[in-house]
């Protein structure tokens, strides 16, 4: 059934004009009056929803009953991912997405090509703020993933003392460095959040590094082979889904 991004008021009954994207996307899927589509609000739940009209730059449809459906991994999974030049960013907020990251911080790391600032960094932080309200569209999931404004590991570090963390919370590093435990066997220890912290194509910086494990980040590895700055947390996610 097509699935919509729909972030208004939803309750069994109302009757509402669909947001314009999600209204283009009827338009272009050549849906009747009658169909049943789906429609989440994108904090939690989804809705059956019956076409009613279809108008020229309008769709109205008719809300139908609510299902509980919860599609989020066990430990919610917050992503801090330094940020990798032109599309493969694009493609890791998609299948950080679809892999069930509960939000994102695209990371300035000291070593990212793309260097954003000012509007710029709006736009793009819109861009994948879009990007996942459109993996979820596809996957299922209905609560979709914030994407926060892009921050050094400093500022970040800065907005979130580790003493604040919620009970059971685990911070972890992907790593390079010799001698570190294999994530699985570090993140099995607790039930709470996860904070994972991974670097750009470059890798993170020694100070960046530093920095991470002084503020209760433990150094974990994916085996030894150097993965791609956008393969390194999607293979974390695909094993924290399995735990
Ligand atoms: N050019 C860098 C590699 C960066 S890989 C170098 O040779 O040092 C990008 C990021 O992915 C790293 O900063 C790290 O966070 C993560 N990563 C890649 N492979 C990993 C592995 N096997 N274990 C843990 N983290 C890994």
């Amino acid at each position: 059934m097509p699935r919509f991004h729909c972030p208004l008021p939803l309750h069994a009954d109302a009757q509402l004009d669909l947001p314009a994207g999600a209204a283009r996307h009827v338009q272009v899927l050549r849906l009747q009056p009658g169909a049943v589509i789906e429609l989440f609000g994108g904090a939690g739940g989804q809705w059956q929803a019956e076409i009613l009209e279809m108008g020229r730059s309008h769709v109205s449809v008719r809300v139908l009953q609510h299902q509980a459906v919860e599609r989020e991994l066990h430990r919610p999974v917050h992503l801090i991912a330094g940020i990798t030049a032109n599309e493969r960013m694009d493609w890791l907020v998609e299948k950080a997405t679809e892999l069930g990251a509960a939000s994102l911080t695209p990371l300035l790391a000291e070593r990212s090509v793309l260097k954003l600032k000012g509007e710029r960094a709006d736009k793009k932080r819109e861009h994948w703020q879009a990007v996942a309200v459109a993996a979820c569209e596809q996957c299922g999931r209905n609560r979709v993933p914030l994407v926060h404004p892009a921050l050094t590991l400093a500022q970040w570090l800065q907005a979130h003392p580790v003493e604040q963390d919620a009970p059971g919370t685990q911070r972890a590093v992907l790593s390079l460095a010799p001698g570190c435990q294999p994530l699985a066997q570090v993140l099995a220890k607790e039930a709470g959040p996860v904070v994972l912290l991974s670097g750009p194509e470059g890798g993170l910086s020694p100070a960046e590094e530093a920095l991470a494990l002084q503020a209760g980040f433990a150094p974990v590895t994916l085996g030894p082979r150097i993965l791609r700055a956008e393969t390194a947390p999607l293979a974390a996610l695909a094993l924290l889904g399995a735990l």
